[in-house]
């Protein structure tokens, strides 16, 4: 309060002073018991001006009675913020009804203080008596009540858990906070009941729970408790994990009138930690699965996980979380039997230094006394912050590798000897620089340089300088065959200096990990001088041959003019004697002159067929054929014969004509010769086409006949069956001719049956 109000009071002091119907009877009466009041009473005149105050306006406002007599009760009223008084008048109300209203006012300690007031207003006397109650306490624990329910209210709305209040036996929302509606993905549920908000909660016996708890009031926790509802109000239903309780609220009287919820959701902790296990399942199954020995220990060695593999390696079963890796190890040191020391052991070594450690080997001791030997490779495991937890290790056993090994020297030593006691001469050269890497003793023996100076040359320096050039690469393919050998005829020089001529055989290998190649000498020193010798005989030969062919051809060419003249003059003797015997005699020696130039001609058509070329023309078969047969008809056996020709020409054929003559000349005639005289229908039958490629024909009799067993001798010169005249050479011309004309012949025949030769011969058309 200013002074101005003070001096306003004194004024309003002074004004009741000379006013002395204020201080009549009733006031006088009730003043004492009115003191005593707890509550502030007064009453105020129109301009609102304290007229009457009870001694408790010291104890609520600080100031006695007197004190604010005339001063208008507005003086003391608090504004919020400074706000200036606006017709600040107490409402009051006439007559009997009392209105009620609160105001704050400043106590003279300047405190705030909250007054309750009721005032009625006595229109005839023009006064207003009030009386104001201190409710300043009541005020203020309102007021902590408030920021306490507000700090509730915001832990509620900002707690990291999902809370809700459901109230009634209906369960309705009272109240959910953000994190619950977003668990439920829905706005405006306060006041539904959870059965209309998630239906889908029905059949999951959520509604059952609640009723529990609001029934019997005890809580509800749930953990990790699947449910399933519309998570995101997409009509489909989402499986959810939830930590939750459910608790009985109570009223005032402790009856419970609701149930609180809180929860979290921990679907996404529950899902990942079941990858987790799922993925520890998988890590497990893969280690049971592994065929190749392979276990798992912790930190400190003990055994968490085996699979079937490791235990047969170990040919025991060890125990769980007990047995330490090493039981069953030594590092190969006979003595130390079971444990090795840990220093020696890799796991150790990747438990301390925790990285992945390919060992040494190590031996397993089975309890039968058995040995393995195994390879650990040791892979240790870190949790986040990066301290080892353990360790797997895949055991590689390789027992059979090591034996096979140890077979492997035996049989490398079987082949050094074999190498080196090889009766051939051997070597190994470099691929790349031909340098000798190995000798074997022969060829020490037979080069007659030291292993140790083969082992200071390359294969060029045992070649004469100007074979070098022929040396035979890898890359020369012309020289390899299917098996990656390669062969070759050159010459070496030995140490006195002499050179050979060698066929080497050539393969290529891998020697002590280079590319090497595997060389075999043959000295074929010897062979080379045979080979020589043969082509000089060969050259010899073919002379001879030739100067026989020549001599052969001349002799029965010059021998054909005597016997010529010879039949000439037999000619002569058969016209002018008259001499039985003599004509008997010339005839005689007509038969033997005719069958010896039929041998001299066949002599000549053979080396013809031997001395000239083939000179292809087109003939014409049938017309052949019946020239043939016609001028054989003369001959005395063709009486009675009969001749059925058809060659079916589809296409022109071509070949040597002369050759082509002899070949059925020959057949013809011997197919004549050699019929039966008493056969009734006594036939030559030649048949056959030409096509493109060949001619067919075939020359068949019914005559005597060929025993089967002499159907290939027939073809050889000089040989004879029959008892007839005959060289014994007509057959083996054909073939021969036959040949020449690039075909073939075959006989089919059986005795007293008659014969038939079955020819095909190319059809040379010129190109
Ligand atoms: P040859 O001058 O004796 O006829 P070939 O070489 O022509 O000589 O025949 C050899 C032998 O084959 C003949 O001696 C004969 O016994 C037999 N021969 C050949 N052709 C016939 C045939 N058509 N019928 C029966 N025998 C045959």
């Amino acid at each position: 309060m200013n002074t101005n109000n003070i001096s306003e009071s004194n004024a309003a002091k002074e004004k009741n002073n000379n006013a002395p119907y204020y201080y009549e009877e009733p006031l006088h009466d009730l003043c004492k018991i009115l003191d005593f009041s707890m509550d502030l009473i007064c009453s105020c005149d129109e301009a609102g001006r304290f007229v009457w105050v009870n001694k408790a306006s010291e104890r609520i406002l600080g100031y006695k009675p007197e004190e604010l007599l005339g001063i208008k009760y507005s003086d003391f009223i608090f504004y919020e913020d400074g706000a200036a008084p606006t017709n600040e008048n107490f409402d009051f109300k006439s007559g009997t009804h009392a209105s009620i209203f609160e105001k704050k006012f400043i106590h003279k300690n300047t405190n705030i203080i909250y007054l309750q007031w009721s005032a009625v207003q006595d229109d005839v006397k023009n006064l207003c008596y009030c009386i104001g109650r201190d409710i300043t306490e009541k005020k203020n624990i309102e007021k902590a009540f408030e920021t306490e329910r507000l700090q509730f209210f915001n832990i509620y709305s900002q707690a990291p858990s999902y809370m809700g209040i459901l109230n009634g036996p209906n369960h309705v929302y009272e109240l959910a906070n953000e994190l619950y509606l977003q668990l439920i993905d829905k706005r405006d549920i306060i006041g539904k009941a959870v059965k209309e908000v998630l239906p889908e909660l029905e059949t999951q016996g959520i509604f059952e729970i609640l009723d529990n708890v609001y029934q019997t009031g005890e809580s509800f926790c749930a953990n990790e408790m699947p449910i399933t509802f519309d998570r995101y109000s997409d009509g489909k239903l989402k499986d959810v994990y939830l930590n939750f309780i459910f608790q009985a609220r109570r009223d005032v009287n402790n009856a419970i009138d609701g149930i609180f919820i809180f929860g979290n959701d921990v679907t996404e902790q529950v899902l990942s930690r079941k990858k987790i296990e799922q993925s520890e399942k998988m890590y497990k199954d893969l280690i049971h699965k592994l065929p190749v020995a392979t276990y798992s220990c912790d930190s400190e060695g003990r055994i968490v996980l085996y699979n079937k593999a490791a235990a047969a390696l170990w040919g025991r079963e060890p125990e769980l979380g007990k047995d330490l890796w090493y039981t069953s190890w030594n590092n190969n040191d006979n003595k130390k039997k079971h444990a090795a020391p840990l220093n020696l052991c890799s796991l150790a070594a990747a438990l301390k230094g925790g990285d992945p450690i390919l060992s040494k080997e190590i031996i397993i001791e089975r309890p039968n006394g058995d040995k393995r030997n195994a390879l650990p490779h040791p892979v240790p495991f870190h949790n986040a912050d990066g301290e080892i937890t353990g360790a797997v290790i895949v055991l590689s056993d390789i027992t059979e590798i090591k034996l096979a090994q140890k077979e492997l020297r035996k049989s490398e030593k079987k082949y050094r000897y074999l190498f080196d006691n090889n009766p051939m001469p051997m070597w190994i050269i470099d691929l790349a620089s031909f340098k000798f890497l190995d000798v074997n003793k022969m060829v020490i023996l037979q080069y007659g340089y030291s292993r140790e100076e083969f082992l200071s040359m390359t294969a060029l320096d045992i070649r004469p300088n100007d074979d070098k050039i022929h040396f035979i690469k890898s890359s020369d393919t012309s020289h390899i065959n299917e098996s990656n050998y390669n062969r070759g005829i050159w010459n070496h020089i030995k140490k006195d200096g002499t050179i050979v001529p060698v066929e080497i055989i050539a393969h290529n290998i891998v020697y002590e990990g280079t590319a090497a190649r595997l060389i075999l000498s043959n000295d074929i020193s010897d062979r080379k001088k045979a080979e020589a010798n043969l082509e000089k005989r060969n050259r010899e030969l073919i002379k001879t041959n030739s100067e026989l062919d020549r001599f052969v051809y001349s002799v029965s060419h010059d021998l054909r003019s005597p016997l010529t003249s010879i039949l000439g003059l037999i000619s002569f003797i058969e016209t002018e004697s008259r001499e039985i015997d003599t004509l008997k005699h010339a005839e005689l020696i007509r038969i033997s002159i005719n069958r010896l130039d039929e041998f001299i001609k066949n002599i000549l058509s053979y080396s013809r067929n031997n001395r000239t070329g083939i000179l292809p023309e087109q003939i014409s078969l049938n017309e052949m054929m019946l020239d043939t047969v016609d001028s054989l008809q003369r001959m005395k056996e063709a009486k009675g014969i009969r001749f059925e020709i058809e060659i079916k020409e589809q296409k022109p054929f071509y070949t040597d004509k002369l050759r082509f003559t002899t070949i059925i000349k020959n057949l013809i005639s011997n197919a004549i010769k050699y019929h039966k005289k008493d056969e009734a229908d006594r036939f030559v039958k030649i048949f056959g086409y030409s096509d493109h490629e060949n001619l067919h024909f075939s020359i068949e009799d019914n005559g005597i006949g060929i025993d089967p067993a002499y159907h290939k001798k027939i073809f050889e010169m000089f040989f004879r069956l029959s008892g007839k005249d005959g060289s014994g050479i007509g057959l083996y011309i054909v073939k021969d001719a036959v040949e020449i004309l690039q075909g073939s012949i075959e006989v089919q025949s059986e005795k007293e049956i008659g014969t038939k030769f079955n020819i095909t011969l190319k059809n040379l058309k010129p190109c």
